[in-house]
């Protein structure tokens, strides 16, 4: 099924000026990106991003985190477009994270793993929410 899914390349990415390294390995997968806007994320956009993890020791830090430089927030679209790009970042920790995903090329650590994307289809319908609006997508 043709879904839609929610990234953002996250600022340890942005600057090291890996953008166009990242969207490629997203392009090569299948997927394509519909919608893109680089911005400045700022601490309430954050917050309410990461709401989930508010109880989390690393909350604060990562908040800091998503704000210390550009991201770019994208929109996905493709076949089971929400779990192929899970598969495509690769596992959380990059010391964990397959050979050819984002995560083990380019992520850093834990928490600056260089991309983000949607766990669920509901959750990615939210965060598209959150940055773009309809007229900004176009498939
Ligand atoms: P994301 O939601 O960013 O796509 P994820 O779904 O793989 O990543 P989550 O468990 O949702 O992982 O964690 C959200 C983000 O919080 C991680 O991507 C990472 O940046 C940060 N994070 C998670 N665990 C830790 C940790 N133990 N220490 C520091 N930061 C962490
Ligand atoms: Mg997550």
């Amino acid at each position: 099924m043709t879904e839609r899914t929610f990234s953002i390349i996250k600022p340890d990415a942005t600057r090291r000026n890996l953008t166009g390294k990242v969207n490629a390995v997203i392009e090569d997968a299948g997927l394509r990106i519909v919608a893109q806007r680089r911005i400045q994320m700022t601490d309430a956009q954050a917050k309410k991003f990461y709401e989930v993890h508010a109880e989390r020791p690393f909350y604060g830090e990562l908040v800091d985190f998503m704000t210390s430089a550009p991201v770019v927030v994208q929109v996905l679209e493709g076949d089971n477009a929400v779990a192929k790009y899970r598969e495509v970042m690769g596992a959380t920790n990059p010391a964990q994270a397959a050979d050819g995903t984002i995560r083990k090329l380019y992520a850093e650590s834990v928490g600056e793993n260089s991309v983000h994307g949607s766990d669920s289809l509901e959750n990615a319908k939210l965060e598209i929410a959150q940055f773009f609006t309809d007229a900004d997508i176009v498939g």
